[in-house]
């Protein structure tokens, strides 16, 4: 059945053919849709007004191939948790292809979990809905905050089961993606010793995201730059909400900056640079205050790959490429401070400022204070003066009024009155986070008992991050003791 809802314009099916696999999506018994992000659809031009519920599940399940698809599952290799593995690839993952946006901007349509591929060595190539939904969950919430971070434009149901440690229902999530060349992607052609393959890949990369360091004197020195600075901006970003990814293997670092692989990410509540929710992390390395590091070590994989390109001596090409990986936490720690100012509702940068956002992280943490709840209530604060609302969130409240004093001081300095600083404030302190324990309630009862209101509910209040939203303030609150999520799964 011929379907057009897209103008497929495909790149990376044009590279060479050791590039990735070409094979369709593994039919499945019954689709069913779960949700459609029409938003999302529009912005991709889409054309799916005139596709009924039944046609969109066939589509989105790889059961009906839209013409212009060509579908294709990537070569990439990677670090997991330190250890090289030379093959990894779309496992369990199919490239439809690619779309040009609304404004202009070449996004990858692919499928999570449409079957096995040649990559998926013991794998059974599928998805189970709760990660699905997830992926879903998290990776909008994510846009909606701000971050830069993959899309989810459908999640449909295969009406198959896939067997993890108990049968649990199939699902599959289209994401939509800058695109989906990782770190390991480069360390792929770099483990095989094919030059050739890192000089494509590479004019691939500049041409599709960073054409501004094609005209530098060492593009490739200036790609691991400019990626470099994109990741420390990233992860500064996911520092500021309070997202722990979980595993930053570099098969999961996406060169073009954006946030990829859902898999056993969290938010922390009780502010602590040691939180780790990952049940496979057991030694902490992706830890919430990790993770700039962990970045900066995927960063230096990427900069071992490229060193070939920069330059053919050796010597000369680490010269070259090293001054990118020590100047890697300062690019994150300005990136880092600025953002952490405008929590405060800074917007001058003065001496000091450093160690009164430490001030105030040292008081959370010593005293089990809720990082979103403190900063949203900071904007109250800001607003009227009063400290009744953050103070409280301290198990010492003496522990937050010692800070305030010198926050208030450092207030003075500043133009703009509270009600100004309050309003920007609340643009970058969100009232409302993907709390775990309200994914876990959704995704039970979409697994459990196929009930998606929840899921919808959720979903819904997540798009508007920095809104008070009247009927659904319960979303805000941190988890009671008795709700706390305290290890995430892969659900590979
Ligand atoms: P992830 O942990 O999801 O980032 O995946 C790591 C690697 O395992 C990738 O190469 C995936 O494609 C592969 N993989 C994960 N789950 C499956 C699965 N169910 N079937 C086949 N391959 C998988
Ligand atoms: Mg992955």
């Amino acid at each position: 059945m011929a379907c057009a809802i897209a103008s497929f314009s495909n790149s990376y099916a044009r590279l060479p053919e050791h590039f990735f696999a070409r094979l369709d999506p593994t039919p499945v018994a019954k689709p069913g849709l779960i949700v459609l992000n029409r938003p999302l659809a529009q912005d991709l031009a889409l054309d799916i007004d005139a596709v009924d519920g039944d046609a969109l599940a066939q589509i989105f399940t790889g059961n009906i191939i839209p013409s212009g698809a060509e579908p294709i599952c990537m070569a990439y290799a990677g670090h997991q948790f330190g250890s090289f593995v030379p093959q990894l690839g779309d496992g369990r993952a199919i490239l439809m292809g690619e779309v040009f946006d609304r404004s202009g901007v070449r996004r990858d349509i692919q499928l999570k979990g449409a079957g096995r591929t040649p990559f998926s060595r013991r794998g059974d190539g599928r998805a189970a809905l709760g990660p699905v939904l997830r992926e879903y969950l998290v990776s909008e919430a994510m846009h909606a905050l701000g971050i830069a971070a993959t899309r989810a434009l459908a999640a449909v149901t295969t009406g198959e089961p896939v067997f993890r440690e108990t049968p649990l229902p199939g699902a599959i999530l289209t994401r939509v993606a800058a695109s989906h060349v990782r770190v390991g992607t480069f360390e792929y052609f770099a483990a095989r010793g094919d030059q050739e393959a890192i000089r494509r890949l590479s004019d691939y990369v500049l041409d599709r995201h960073y054409p501004g360091a094609k005209d530098a004197e060492r593009p490739h020195l200036a790609l691991l730059q400019v990626i470099a600075r994109r990741q420390a901006a990233l992860v500064s970003s996911w520092m500021q909400v309070g997202f722990v990814h979980g595993v930053m293997n570099t098969d999961n670092m996406a060169v073009s900056g954006e946030t990829i692989d859902f898999g056993p990410c969290a938010f922390i509540e009780a502010y602590d640079p040691a939180a780790v929710f990952s049940s496979i992390d057991e030694l902490g390395r992706y830890a919430f205050g990790n993770q700039a590091r962990a970045a900066q070590w995927n960063i230096a994989r990427l900069a071992e790959a490229l060193l070939p390109l920069i330059d053919p001596d050796r010597k000369r090409a680490i010269e070259l490429a090293q001054p990118v990986i020590t100047e890697f936490p300062t690019w994150y720690e300005h990136e880092w401070i600025a953002g952490m100012r405008s929590k405060l509702g800074l917007e001058l940068a003065q001496d000091g400022d450093l160690e009164l956002i430490r001030g105030l992280l040292d008081a959370m943490q010593a005293n089990q204070a809720d990082f979103t709840l403190t900063f949203r209530r900071l904007c109250d604060a800001a607003a009227d003066g009063d400290d009744a609302g953050p103070r409280a969130l301290f198990a010492d409240p003496g522990a937050y009024d010692r800070w305030a004093v010198l926050w208030r001081n450092r207030l003075q300095s500043e133009a703009g009155s509270p009600a100004q600083r309050a309003q920007a404030m609340r643009r970058v302190n969100p009232a409302v986070i993907p709390r775990n324990h309200r994914v876990e309630q959704a995704l039970r009862a979409a697994v459990e008992r196929e009930d998606f209101a929840p899921f919808s509910e959720l979903l819904a209040v997540l798009s508007r991050p920095y809104e008070e939203q009247g009927a659904y303030l319960a979303y805000a609150a941190p988890a009671q003791a008795g709700e706390r999520i305290l290890q995430t799964f892969c659900g590979t």
